[in-house]
């Protein structure tokens, strides 16, 4: 059984917790650690969890509302701490001891009843990753903070049952926003963030696949509204029949069976 629960989604702090069962103990991956301690704790907590209850922490990539806490809190809890080589030599190459573990784009990792296979995705960090995991039935792709879709975030998440999907910005919102001139240009970039035009053909070429269901996530506040988000994911050619749900900002979800 695999199911899932973001914390917290976008520019204000990313978490999100993916569970599997196997009939032994459940495994627990926390993917991104982009809220401070005590609100991680809270968030944990309304999902029935402590930090104990963490088998590893997998971090995207180094910005501020994905890595946020994550070494602290590895360090503190003694939790094993994924991350690409690019995103550990961004934040300084901190010295974490054995808990260090080296991700790299297409090499699968198990824990426990949890499998997660990262992979490369384009945006402005030094080596981004994104996840799929599985718990050796159904599959999760997590898939946010990237400019475009390539065939290969495509390849990688082909099969996945549901989608944890970045829905950024509405192309007209972000155009006509008081954001300055560099900024529309980096988040609107091919290395910033999903538009929701972009995410709907992701949605579509998945929908083709096997996707039953999508969580949109990482919405921008100033450029973006849910129900731009979802009108766009429920346009999408062949997605009419898809499940389809929007991550709070500070609520996140409720737990996803997947
Ligand atoms: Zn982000
Ligand atoms: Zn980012």
């Amino acid at each position: 059984m695999l199911r899932f629960k973001n914390l917290g989604s976008g520019s204000t702090g990313n978490a999100t917790v993916v569970e599997a069962r196997d009939g032994g103990r459940p495994s627990r991956l926390l993917i991104d650690c982009g809220l401070g301690p005590r609100t991680l704790a809270t968030r944990l907590g309304l999902a029935g969890l402590d930090m104990a209850d963490i088998d590893a922490i997998f971090v995207t990539h180094e910005h501020s509302d994905h890595i946020g806490s994550a070494c602290k809190i590895a360090l503190r809890h003694r939790i094993p701490l994924w991350m690409s080589h690019g995103t550990h030599q961004a934040i300084g190459a901190p010295d974490l001891g054995d808990l260090l573990h080296i991700a790299r784009d297409g090499q699968p990792v198990d824990l426990g009843a949890l499998q997660f296979r990262p992979f490369t995705v384009p945006h402005d960090a030094r080596e981004p990753l994104q996840l799929r995991l599985s718990d050796g039935a159904a599959c999760l792709g997590v898939l946010t903070d990237l400019g475009h879709a390539t065939p290969h975030v495509l390849q990688q998440l082909a099969g996945c049952r549901a989608m944890l999907l970045e829905c950024n910005h509405d192309p007209d919102l972000l155009a006509a926003s008081p954001y300055p001139y560099f900024l529309k240009r980096r988040v609107g970039g091919a290395l910033g963030h999903l538009a929701n035009p972009l995410a709907a053909g992701i949605a579509t070429a998945l929908a083709a696949q096997g996707l039953q269901q999508i969580v949109a996530a990482h919405l921008s506040r100033q450029n973006n509204r849910p129900e731009l988000a979802l009108a766009a994911l429920s346009g999408a050619e062949g997605c009419g029949g898809l499940a389809l749900g929007v991550a709070d900002p500070v609520t996140g979800t409720d737990w996803i069976d997947v």
